[in-house]
């Protein structure tokens, strides 16, 4: 499995578009790693999960061929992951000799009616699919598990266990702490690769449910790690952080690399050998 972080921001992107606090300035100075763009996973040519507003961009940046996407999955449709105007350039026209049609896109109830109803507007070359959570989806070598994340009311938000022959790993974008009943069910995994959402970086404590601070996110792998879900060598990455944490990315690196946690940064290419 081949895997690259496209995007590693919350919602409002770091710098923030409209923001001038000190985090955001700091960011734009020192540019590198501390650049960061709205959240979006790429596995090998064919696969994605989620499909931010940035993604025009990061198919420049990281020369991704999305003419090869076969299989777009989301997590929930809150607007930083769930660009639904530009699943309209998918139409003949807009785009040319795609390698795959239709491409199938699966999500959450509301998501799946969201681009159902424009692609019967707009005649997309899409399939869509419900998916629910703990029900796999099995595409070509891969199964995507839908586990349900702490994150909005008013939707079923997912993340997703991602299995190969010889790899499983989770996605975890966005959710605040898991519940017993989750963490459970994730422990009849092995994982290689935890990559784990960490809003609101260093804070001891979530100020609130939703989205995750590194202790929460330590929670989570710490649970695994305990219940033998981990496979030796299992490598934690903190993805999906917001300016509002304050600590750029060596910062952020120093204080997380003593958990043994890698901190995301925007193109990060990971091979699960
Ligand atoms: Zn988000
Ligand atoms: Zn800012
Ligand atoms: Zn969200």
């Amino acid at each position: 499995m081949r895997l690259q972080i496209l995007g590693t921001a919350a919602a409002e992107g770091w710098p923030a578009i409209f923001c001038g606090c000190e985090a955001c300035q700091r960011a734009r100075v020192l540019g590198g790693k501390n650049i960061r763009t709205r959240a979006s996973l790429q596995i090998d040519d064919n696969y994605k999960i989620d499909l931010p507003p940035d993604t025009h961009h990061h198919s420049i940046a990281y020369g991704l061929e999305l003419s090869k996407l076969r299989c777009l999955f989301f997590t929930h449709s809150h607007g930083d992951h769930f660009a639904l105007q530009e699943i309209e350039y998918t139409k003949e026209g807009f785009s040319h000799c795609r390698a795959v049609d239709p491409i199938e896109v699966y999500g959450n109830e509301k998501v799946a009616a969201a681009v159902d109803d424009l692609r019967q507007r707009r005649d997309l070359p899409l399939t869509v699919n419900v998916v629910r959570p703990f029900e796999p989806v099995k595409v070509d070598h891969l199964t995507f598990i839908p586990i349900p994340a702490v994150h909005a009311q008013s939707e079923t938000c997912l993340n997703y266990v991602v299995q190969s022959d010889a790899h499983t790993m989770l996605y975890a974008s966005d959710t605040g702490p898991y519940p017993a009943k989750t963490l459970n069910r994730l422990t009849s995994f092995e994982f290689n690769l935890l990559v784990i959402e960490c809003t609101f970086g260093p804070a001891r404590q979530e100020p609130h449910t939703g989205h995750l601070a590194l202790e929460g996110l330590l929670g989570i792998r710490d649970h695994l790690a305990k219940c033998g879900a981990l496979r030796p060598g299992a490598r934690t990455i903190a993805t999906h952080f917001s300016h509002n944490m304050g600590v750029l990315h060596h910062e952020m690196q120093n204080i997380a690399g003593r958990e043994g946690v890698e901190i995301a940064y925007d193109g990060m290419e990971i091979v699960i050998t």
